[in-house]
């Protein structure tokens, strides 16, 4: 921040969810609190902000569109502005009922005069990204922002997911119910796209397949030319509208299939009965840097960016350019215990032989010192087998998260982690919103428990990614499936020792964890040498002695005697 007002720039600060602005908004405060009168922008998506049911911002459908400039000069809202520093949701949904103009727009209005800009990646990463359009003005020049990204590890899914459009053949056939019966041009035009479907579609149940794009080409300029018959005259159709909804589905494609066949090849594969066209991004990072070329720097941070190179890489980040730095935890490493029982196998083939195994672990661990913990699985079947074979009639209360889980289960558990006495057992899956993005901060965890790592599945893409890494790194099986596993399982084991007065204990279940590729994305004070130093001799009697260790300076109660050695021996029941 302080680069970037001695270089006259404004702070464009990206997250990836709106639950992390916060720690922006905070910093701005941190400012205005030292009289340097920071404005501050906070930008929520369009959907969230429109007050209208279907966003159709046209004059004519949309009160709140209607003579919005007018109103805006009307009501002198640019001065009123000038006293605030906070430019938020809340604030421009007030202007928005109360002056009956579009709260979306008065945001992206004010991009051009903030000094620290709020908003989701989908403003800068995505092909429908309007914040540098709205920005550069070519009139006015603008001094190039600094460009933050938090939460960075998530940057390169989140492009590959926008820059991956696709095309279902069932989707193209449910066009034809929401149309009118008679609508006999545009269902002519659903005929032509499903026949263009099967003309490309390979032999093969998934193939990477070519085409000189001419027959896309064509069927997009014959779904124009019946879109400006319709409403060429009368503004545009709305969102909901079939026939921009087919349109926008083939111009996406189309989009992207003219990037980079490399990074972006076209896919067709059937699956569960239905039929995809796809461009699939296996590589953001050549979408990715070309963006940073509209900023003066970029500092991306997050807890796990490990192995630098492959999230510079992923990134969009020139090696050769761009500097990583590693900051160790502030907290003392002792305050943590972290082991990896390598005896529990996890992976797909052998883990049903060890969900007793799993639980028994959990039991005796527990055991020596009760309170919160957390328990991560690398899915939710996994996580249903193993709190199956947990203990009955114990004194614990346990909560399992859900694929639904909402936000106010969320803070459910917070309150039960906050308020609640004894052992409280939260089971969740790694990457979900448990263990990614929360801070249980104060809550006095007493561990994690991460069970396996969680491999992405061998689908036809996550291949592809494997074979074009394979080819630029000699590494394709770490950049396809270890490292974005291994980011999970660090998300998830980073929910614990969040301040300086916590303590608790890391335990990683899977051999997988002290190979190489899984050890050199771990954090830099995990180990010393090999991650093989975190394979304790025998299990309970270290906990123990960690809680020992600990105890008087937290006050933690110790329970009793390790039972038995949980050892190798042991292990092999
Ligand atoms: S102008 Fe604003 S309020 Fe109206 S439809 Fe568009 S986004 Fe919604």
């Amino acid at each position: 921040m302080v680069y970037a007002l001695s270089a006259g720039s404004p702070v464009l600060y990206v997250a990836p969810k709106n639950s992390q602005f916060k720690a922006a908004v905070d910093l701005g405060k941190v400012f205005q609190k030292s009289r340097i009168p920071l404005k501050v922008l906070v930008l929520t998506s369009k959907a969230k902000a429109c007050q209208k049911d279907e966003i159709l911002c046209q004059n004519s459908s949309c009160p709140f569109a209607t003579n919005y400039h007018d109103k805006v000069e009307e009501n002198d809202l640019r001065t009123r502005d000038e006293k605030r520093h906070l430019w938020d949701y809340r604030y421009f949904q007030k202007l928005s009922e109360q002056y009956e103009i579009c709260p979306y727009e008065i945001g992206m209005e004010r991009i051009r005069a903030a000094d620290l800009i709020i908003c989701d990646y989908n403003y800068v990463f995505s092909p429908h990204a309007n914040f540098l359009d709205r920005y550069l003005d070519p009139i006015v020049p603008m001094k190039k922002p600094v460009l933050v990204i938090d939460e960075a590890h998530n940057l390169y899914e989140r492009v590959i997911e926008n820059y991956s459009p696709e095309i279902r053949l069932s989707i193209l056939k449910e066009f034809f119910s929401k149309t009118l019966v008679k609508d006999e041009a545009f269902n002519k035009i659903i005929d032509q796209a499903i026949r263009l479907m099967k003309t490309l579609s390979p032999p093969a149940s998934s193939a990477k397949i070519k085409t000189d794009g001419e027959a896309i080409k064509e069927l997009l300029a014959q779904t124009l030319s019946l879109m400006t018959a319709r409403w060429g005259g009368d503004g545009l159709p709305g969102s909901e509208d079939p026939l921009f909804q087919f349109f926008t589905l083939w111009y996406d494609l189309n989009e992207m299939i003219n990037v980079s066949q490399e990074s972006i090849p076209l896919i067709y594969k059937r699956e569960n009965g239905d039929e995809v066209l796809k461009a699939q991004c296996i590589d953001p990072s050549a979408l990715i840097a070309p963006i940073y070329d509209n900023f003066l720097g970029v500092v991306a941070f997050s807890a796990t960016l490990k192995p630098f190179a492959f999230y510079q890489h992923m990134s969009g980040f020139d090696l050769q350019t761009s500097e990583a730095v590693e900051f160790g935890s502030p907290f003392p490493r002792e305050h943590k215990k972290i082991m990896v029982i390598p005896q529990v196998q996890t992976n797909y083939r052998e883990r049903d032989r060890h969900y007793q195994r799993i639980a028994m672990i959990i039991e005796r661990v527990i055991d020596l010192q009760s309170g919160p913990y957390l328990v991560f699985f690398s899915s939710y079947q996994f996580l249903r087998a193993v709190e199956a074979e947990l203990p009955k009639g114990r004194d614990w209360q346990i909560f399992s998260q859900s694929s639904s889980l909402s936000g106010a289960g969320v803070q459910r558990i917070m309150d039960l982690l906050e308020d609640g006495e004894g052992t409280r057992l939260i089971l969740a899956v790694q990457g979900g919103s448990l263990s990614e993005g929360i801070d249980f901060r104060g809550m006095g965890l007493r561990g994690v428990f991460v069970v396996g790592p969680a491999v992405p599945s061998a689908t036809f893409e996550r291949k592809l990614m494997q074979d074009h890494f394979e080819q630029l790194s000699g590494n394709g099986r770490a950049y396809a499936y270890v490292y974005p596993s291994m980011t999970k399982s660090v998300q998830a084991a980073g929910r614990i020792v969040r301040d300086e007065s916590e303590k608790g204990i890391i335990i990683l279940m899977d051999p997988r964890f002290v190979e190489k590729d899984y050890a050199e994305a771990m954090p830099d004070d995990w180990y010393e040498l090999s991650a093989k130093e975190l394979v304790p001799k025998q299990i309970l009697a270290e906990v123990k002695e960690f809680w020992d260790q600990v105890a008087g300076n937290v006050g933690h109660e110790v329970h009793g005697k390790a039972k038995g050695p949980i050892g190798e021996d042991s292990l092999s029941v």
